[in-house]
This record gives C-alpha cells, sequence and structure tokens, in this order.
C-alpha cells in the first residue's frame, strides 16, 4: 500500500493553520514565511521551535515547481514552463501593462494561470486540450506559479487571469481554495477585483460562483454566436447550450451586479462573418457585457487561420455599431507561442524526440 499523500502547506487556509499550530499566533508566523519572506523549507522557519517545525515537516509537504524554461519576446511578454513533482508541464505568462486588459489600470502586471494539467473540454483551436487531460492542480500548485513567476522576474504581479492551460471551473474546489490564498492579507494579497477566471461555460458553476462572496470577475469564452458555430469549435456547447449559457451569464451578472466579458477568438470563415458579429452584438448588448476580440493564435497541426485584418476590423465595426464596448487584442506573446498549452506541447514534443533518440 502506499503512503497516504500528504497535504502541502500552501494549500491550507490561516484559519487551519490555527488548529495546527498553537497559540494562535504561530500560524501567522508560518503564513508570513511562506507568503512574505517566501522560504522554501520549514527548517528556515527560524522563530517556530524546533519541536512545531518537525511535526509540520512530518505532516505536510512543502512542495516547489521548478522553472524549465523561460521564453521572453519582444514585447517583454514573458514565457515560464514549469515541471511540477510528478513530472507533468505546466506555464504561466506574464503580460506588461496592458490598457485593455479586463478593465485594469495600464500600469498592472498580469499573469496567465494554469489549473489543470491538459484539458478534457477539447476545443478544437486550442492547444491545452490537444493530448486530453492529464489532472487538476493543487491549490499549492497554483499558488506556487505566481510565487515562482515573481521570484524568476523580480516583478511583483498585480493582476491574475486564469486562462492557462485546463478548465478553472472543472477544477472548482481548488481554484477557490487557491483564489483565497491569493486575496487573502495573510497570503498574496491580491484584491478580488484584480482576479479573472475564464470559463469555457460550466453552467452549474458559473451559477454557483455567484453565490460566492468574492468580487472576482468572470470572462465567458463564447467564440460563436449561434449554437451551430459554436457548437462546431466547442464540444462543451452540446452539453450547454448557448441559451442555457447565456441565461446562466445573466444570473452572475444579477446577482453580483458585475460585468463579464465575452471572449471571442476571431477564426477565419468558421466565425467571423457580419450575422455572427450582429448576433454576438445582440447577447453582448443584452448582459451589458464587453466583448474581447482575439485573432486566432497559430496552434502547430491545427488547420484554422486569423481573419484579415481587414475581416477584423469589419467585425470590430459591426460589434460596435449598436454600441457595445470591446476591444480587438493583439494576441500577446504570439511569437512564443503564448495560446495556452502551446508551449507544453512543444516541449513534450521535443521530450519525446529525444527520448526516442536516445533509446
Ligand atoms: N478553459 C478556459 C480558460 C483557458 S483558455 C476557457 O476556455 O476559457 C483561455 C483563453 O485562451 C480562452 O478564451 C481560449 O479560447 C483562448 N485560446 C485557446 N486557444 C487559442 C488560440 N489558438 N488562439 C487564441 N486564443 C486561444
Ligand atoms: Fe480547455 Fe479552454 Fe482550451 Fe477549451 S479553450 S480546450 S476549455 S483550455
Amino acid at each position: 500500500m502506499s503512503a497516504p499523500t500528504r497535504v502541502d502547506v500552501k494549500s491550507l487556509h490561516l484559519d487551519e493553520l490555527r488548529g495546527i499550530a498553537q497559540p494562535f499566533y504561530r500560524a501567522g508566523q508560518i503564513t508570513d514565511w511562506l507568503y512574505k519572506k517566501r522560504v522554501n523549507s520549514f527548517a528556515e522557519m527560524t522563530d517556530l521551535p524546533q519541536a512545531l517545525r518537525a511535526k509540520l515537516a512530518n505532516d505536510f509537504s512543502f512542495d516547489k515547481i521548478d522553472v524549465v524554461r523561460v521564453l521572453g519576446s519582444t514585447d517583454t511578454t514573458r514565457k515560464f514552463l514549469f515541471r511540477l513533482s510528478d513530472g507533468n508541464l505546466i506555464e504561466s505568462v506574464l503580460i506588461p501593462a496592458s490598457p485593455a486588459l479586463y478593465g485594469s489600470p495600464s500600469d498592472r502586471r498580469t499573469i496567465c494561470l494554469s489549473t489543470q494539467v491538459g484539458c478534457a473540454y477539447g476545443c478544437k483551436f486550442c492547444a491545452s486540450g490537444l493530448d486530453g487531460w492529464k489532472r487538476n492542480l493543487r491549490p499549492d500548485e497554483i499558488v506556487n506559479q505566481i510565487m515562482a513567476v515573481e521570484e524568476q522576474s523580480g516583478e511583483r504581479i498585480d493582476n491574475i487571469v486564469f486562462m492557462g492551460m485546463g478548465e478553472p471551473l472543472a477544477n472548482y474546489d481548488n481554484l477557490m481554495r487557491a483564489i483565497q490564498i491569493i486575496n487573502a492579507p495573510w497570503g498574496i494579497s491580491i484584491g478580488a477585483r484584480h482576479i479573472t477566471i475564464s470559463t469555457s461555460g460550466l453552467v452549474p458553476q458559473i451559477r454557483k460562483l455567484a453565490e460566492q462572496p468574492l468580487q472576482i470577475r468572470l470572462a465567458v469564452s463564447l467564440h460563436g454566436a449561434t449554437d451551430d458555430v459554436r457548437g462546431r469549435i466547442m464540444p462543451i456547447n452540446r452539453k450547454y447550450n448557448l441559451s442555457a449559457l447565456l441565461e446562466a451569464c445573466r444570473y452572475f451578472t444579477s446577482r453580483k451586479k458585475q460585468r463579464i466579458t465575452f471572449e471571442y477568438i476571431l477564426i477565419a470563415e468558421v466565425n467571423d462573418s457580419d450575422e455572427q458579429a450582429r448576433d454576438l452584438a445582440n447577447h453582448a448588448h443584452s448582459l451589458d457585457a464587453k466583448v474581447n476580440l482575439i485573432p486566432y493564435n497559430n496552434v502547430e497541426g491545427l488547420d484554422w487561420s486569423p481573419p484579415s485584418p481587414d475581416r477584423q476590423k469589419r467585425f470590430l465595426a459591426v460589434l460596435r455599431a449598436p454600441g457595445v464596448r470591446a476591444t480587438l487584442r493583439r494576441e500577446k506573446g504570439d511569437d512564443i507561442a503564448a495560446a495556452c498549452g502551446q508551449l507544453r506541447l512543444q516541449t513534450q514534443k521535443v521530450e519525446h524526440a529525444s527520448r526516442l533518440l536516445a533509446s
């Protein structure tokens, strides 16, 4: 029988640590070491009694994630590839100040985080799902991406988007636990309004998210304004169709008194017609949602392509005509394979090829 897996100390909340370490103030000392001083072992927590350090080391793991590759691009977007302790690869992207990004002020540094290894949802344009789903990330593995990127880059991150590999809402409990640690004053201390979850449209979880108290922002990956078009590129649309999804969005908006953002990748001759733009404008208008247009980023092995710049501008104009707030985002970091899951896929291919060569 294998030993039971231990919980990682960075997956615990302050109140849970209070139940583990007495007296009361010890828990605060531990979170200070973890998130303020950022040590890498229990041994470094020098103001804790030796016996407590030994007990913690015995009962909890203290994992870290290793940086495998860092790629920088001309516009200083940097991509980080990490190896988890079980060998799996995940990635995060550090995006420099960008005025149009999720309504945040322009001086913010944003990190795009992964929540799963691979993805089960198999959207036809996305690299993350090409290899299927492997596993959920633990809360500490989500939190560690931020700390590792801050350590590597020397920059402080103040905006978080869950738009890396995986479907965040399919890993709901670990995601929420990580967000609480990211948000807490004793943790990373980033305001909920600076945290955005992107989802491909998991209707029950969107409703659940609307019920929890934090003012986290929501971005919904629409990518098609009718069931026909959306269903062709996003298999999840068969489970939760557009009307069910838009109803859940409406519930979220009214419950949280918050505007959502629609993500819409523009793919040539798939979803870039004037009719789609008009339907999208109707959906956005009725929900008072913003729209973020993203030209499709080429993925090796997939045959799609982005529309011409003129077609992109035309789509934007049709969308804006009835007064919808929309931006056309140049895909930052295009040159470093920034769309989700691509760097991991490339690295896996290279590693696989070198294993073949070695064998
Ligand atoms: N699973 C979640 C979050 C991760 S994907 C979701 O789907 O929303 C984050 C964003 O990257 C999504 O909007 C997704 O559609 C987009 N994306 C995926 N592949 C892309 C590509 N090839 N080009 C541009 N954007 C892409
Ligand atoms: Fe998964 Fe999102 Fe990629 Fe779809 S777009 S396969 S949900 S990561």
